[in-house]
């Protein structure tokens, strides 16, 4: 059986964005019985260290992500704790070990991230050698990824490859593949800007927003000044309608005979709040109990230490450690 892997950085409150581009998706494998995979998916708390932070915020978002994970249906996977699961730290010090510091100074997120600060954390630099880290203790065949991760995967494929030819054969390198189209889901008040987890304000929507501060950021969305009798369309050119006629439809909510932006804003908060509601609910039951949820991800560092101890041995061993 094929693995999947994916992780998710506790580095914010999460979004409708990263439910429907990418929670959802990862709940829907479980239903494909032709494409079902022994899936691993992560709270990558180690990732969200690479600029300042705070403990303590840290600490909660963890557990916020890692009980919303489970809230989301991802009950079928191997659930896990990144800092949890040893071998991720040690194998990327291997990796740091193959890697050339010409190419992670070529990182365009390095480059970014780092742009405007006085000073950056190491961990800003190394952290591609992290993620590679993550993706090869677990030998997927495939690594889906979008275009913001993808020269990371890249990197990962680069130092497998130069690994197994000076030290020997121990990394399988994995296929870079496009991920089936999932929403895009774009700020409410700049509809050009993604909906990211790192943002505030009323342009984006947390999955723990009660309804009544759904409706609000919902209401003051940002539209246009076309009041014709198709304003209500797709259109490069109406970027805040056209995301909300795709979260309208990603929501399960029809657009059909809606005319104004005051109903098709009606439209898209109920289907919003629908779409949130169950997820709020097993949100709620889960966090009355919150050692069930240490006790699920426990289990699911366990599985991922012995699935990752033979991986890291072999590494060490080639490395003549
Ligand atoms: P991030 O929150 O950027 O660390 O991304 C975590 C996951 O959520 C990735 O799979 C992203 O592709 C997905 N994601 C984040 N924001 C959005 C968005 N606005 N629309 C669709 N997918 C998103």
């Amino acid at each position: 059986m094929d693995r999947r892997l994916s992780l998710i950085t506790p580095s914010g409150h999460l979004t409708l964005g990263n439910l429907l581009g990418a929670l959802r998706p990862m709940a829907a494998g479980r239903q494909d019985a032709q494409n079902s995979a022994d899936c691993f998916y992560g709270v990558a708390d180690l990732h969200a260290m690479t600029t300042p932070h705070d403990p303590a915020r840290l600490r909660s978002l963890s557990l916020e992500t890692a009980t919303l994970m489970l809230a989301a249906g991802l009950d079928h996977a191997t659930l896990f704790v990144q800092s949890r699961v040893a071998a991720h730290a040690q194998l990327a010090y291997l990796l740091e070990c193959t890697a050339s510091t010409g190419e992670l100074a070529r990182m365009i997120q390095f480059k970014e991230k780092g742009r405007e600060r006085p000073s950056t954390r190491v961990s800003l630099y190394t952290y591609p050698a992290l993620m590679a880290a993550d993706i090869l203790l677990y030998r997927p065949r495939q690594v889906p990824v979008g275009a913001d991760q993808r020269q990371h995967v890249e990197l990962a494929r680069d130092l497998a490859i130069r690994f197994n030819s000076t030290y020997g054969p121990v990394f399988t390198v994995p296929e870079i593949t496009v991920p089936a189209a999932g929403a895009r889901v774009m700020r409410l008040d700049e509809p050009t800007r993604k909906m990211g987890k790192s943002g505030d304000g009323p342009g984006v929507v947390r999955l723990l927003d009660p309804p009544d501060v759904v409706r609000r950021k919902v209401a003051r969305a940002v539209t246009d000044s076309d009041t014709g009798p198709d304003a209500v369309r797709r259109d490069p050119a109406k970027p805040g309608v056209t995301n909300l006629l795709d979260i309208l439809a990603a929501c399960g909510g029809s657009a059909d005979a809606i005319t104004t932006y005051g109903a098709l804003k009606k439209a898209v908060t109920d289907a919003v709040v629908a779409e949130l509601e169950p997820l709020q609910k097993r949100y709620a039951d889960l966090s009355a109990d919150p050692t069930y949820v240490t006790g699920v991800y426990e289990a699911g560092a366990e599985r991922c230490r012995e699935v990752a101890a033979p991986v890291l041995a072999a590494a060490q061993a080639a490395m003549g450690l």
